[in-house]
């Protein structure tokens, strides 16, 4: 085995599902996809963050943390200090319920700078702290340590050039969107448009390549979750190959694949992944007669009923907060009682707590199977789960389709079930109950769309939730796991620059 090479591109092809990438190599569409696994480590179940949607997932990949310390809960949910709903863009519509300046002031410039916890330094940070030379195509999460001002003579619309006056704390290289340029490299990116961002993230990447402007590059390549949310998680195969094309552009900056590899290892991964979606669950309206806080607080709510809870649609998954604390257990075991009862809410999941609110045990319960409840095991637990941590476990191991085999813990058709709920449930932005959709549906957002006749994604069934990793030229520094997840990915970035993830 050769030493490993200098420089590391993480590329993350955003919903990325292990068949589609198979197909998609196996037809000749992703040529250096198909290079990387055969000369690296391919890993067809990498598990997402639930719920599996591409905030959650993104601060998960950036900061090695889940939510219940990187704080990123949802693709909307509610800020109880705030009293509103974040909405991150779910769709078009649903920012035009929560306010188009809204929603791009908390994607753009809130996610980083206020609601990812400043507890869970991000890649960028710890290795701009390091002085390794950071760089970052358009992604959800770019928090680093170098300044970055607005460009102020790109083709921005007017209602975004009046939003983006700030600065943001990005890695040294950051291009976003038309906002962040930190080089003129004539790249454009039609407005962040679905379809043409991974050929800004090509572009901007093969100019920093043929330049030597970075050690670490996040390369993010969204639209195959944006073709696949439209046309279906088989029509993929397209746009892998589309992906692969923009990572050959990369590439052929330094002279070719080969040429590329004997420089940079790479790790090529996905977010989450998608399963097909053919019905929907309205939750606003099943739960109308509770009171439900509409999106803005000043225009009609969403039902005449004084509004009592606040219900956040994350596409697969959804969460629902009680607005009053005197109510709180009293709401979530109404809303529970409910959601149970709805057609195509699979899992309806809720914390217990002791009698100084400390969380005692997580509840997984569903209409078929019953309750399974849940804790951290320590040292006295009763099972261990294929990442290696001990749970005690009460209850309908059915509900997350688990058997238990000599101590240990498997359900592979929702993996790490345990701890992926705990986190999410354990969160401090979470929600009191959360739900995960049966298969084939999806919860509308605030907007009213879904994705009928496509794919989507959220729910914590391996069909949303297992994802492509492939790693090439990283060393695993004695890292090997059975059931390997998102949350790996950062402590492998900082191993290969030297750094102690621990610390
Ligand atoms: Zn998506």
């Amino acid at each position: 085995m050769s030493s490993t090479p200098p420089k590391l591109v993480l590329c993350v092809i955003d919903a990325m599902a292990p068949e589609m990438l198979e197909r998609a190599i196996a037809a000749g569409a992703a040529p250096v996809l198909e290079r990387l696994v055969s000369g690296g480590r391919y890993v067809p179940d990498c598990v997402a963050a639930f719920p599996s949607v591409t905030p959650v997932c993104a601060a998960s990949i950036v900061t090695g943390a889940s939510q219940d310390e990187h704080e990123i809960p949802g693709m909307n949910w509610f800020h109880r200090e705030e009293h509103r709903y974040v909405e991150y863009g779910s769709s078009f519509r649903a920012a035009q319920r929560f306010g188009i300046a809204r929603q791009l002031t908390d994607t753009v410039y809130n996610m980083n700078r206020a609601h990812l916890s400043q507890q869970t330094p991000t890649v960028f940070e710890t290795l701009d702290d390091a002085d390794v030379r950071t760089a970052g195509t358009t992604y959800l999460m770019y928090r680093g340590r170098h300044r970055h001002e607005p460009q102020r003579d790109t083709a921005l619309t007017r209602v975004a050039s009046a939003l983006m006056r700030h600065s943001v704390m990005g890695p040294r290289e950051l291009f976003y969107a038309d906002v962040f340029a930190s080089q003129r490299t004539g790249c454009r990116s039609g407005l962040g448009m679905p379809g043409v961002r991974d050929r800004h993230s090509g572009c901007v990447s093969a100019y920093m390549v043929e330049h030597d402007l970075f050690d670490f590059l996040l390369l993010s390549l969204p639209d195959n979750d944006w073709y696949s949310h439209k046309r279906g998680p088989e029509a993929q195969v397209h746009s892998i190959g589309q992906a692969d094309l923009q990572l050959a552009r990369v590439m052929n900056a330094a002279g070719g694949v080969e040429e590329f590899l004997s420089e940079h290892a790479v790790i090529a991964m996905a977010d989450h992944s998608q399963a097909p979606v053919t019905a929907t669950i309205a939750l606003q309206d099943e739960l109308a007669d509770l009171g439900v806080l509409g999106p803005v607080r000043s225009s009609e709510g969403a039902s005449d009923a004084e509004p009592r809870i606040a219900v956040c649609p994350s596409q697969r998954a959804a969460m629902v907060y009680a607005l009053h604390e005197s109510e709180r257990d009293a709401m979530r075991a109404s809303v529970v009682t409910r959601t149970l009862a709805i057609d195509g809410i699979d899992l309806v999941l809720w914390l217990e707590r002791d009698a100084h609110d400390a969380p005692r045990e997580g509840v997984i319960a569903s209409a078929r199977h019953g309750e399974l409840r849940f804790a951290p095991g320590g040292a006295g637990g009763d099972v261990t789960d294929p990442r290696g941590l001990s749970w005690s476990v009460e209850g309908a191991l059915a509900a997350i389709d688990g058997t238990i085999e000599d101590g240990r813990l498997l359900s592979p058709a929702y993996p790490d079930a345990l701890a992926r709920s705990w986190t999410a449930l354990t969160c401090r932005t979470s929600g009191e109950v959360l739900l995960s959709a049966a298969p084939g549906f999806e919860f509308i957002d605030w907007g009213r769309q879904a994705h009928v006749g496509g794919g989507s994604h959220g729910s914590l069934h391996a069909s949303d939730s297992l994802g492509a990793l492939v790693l090439h030229g990283v060393a695993l520094g004695g890292h090997e796991s059975s059931q390997w997840a998102i949350r790996d990915v950062a402590p492998l970035v900082l191993r290969h620059f030297g750094l102690d993830p621990s610390r």
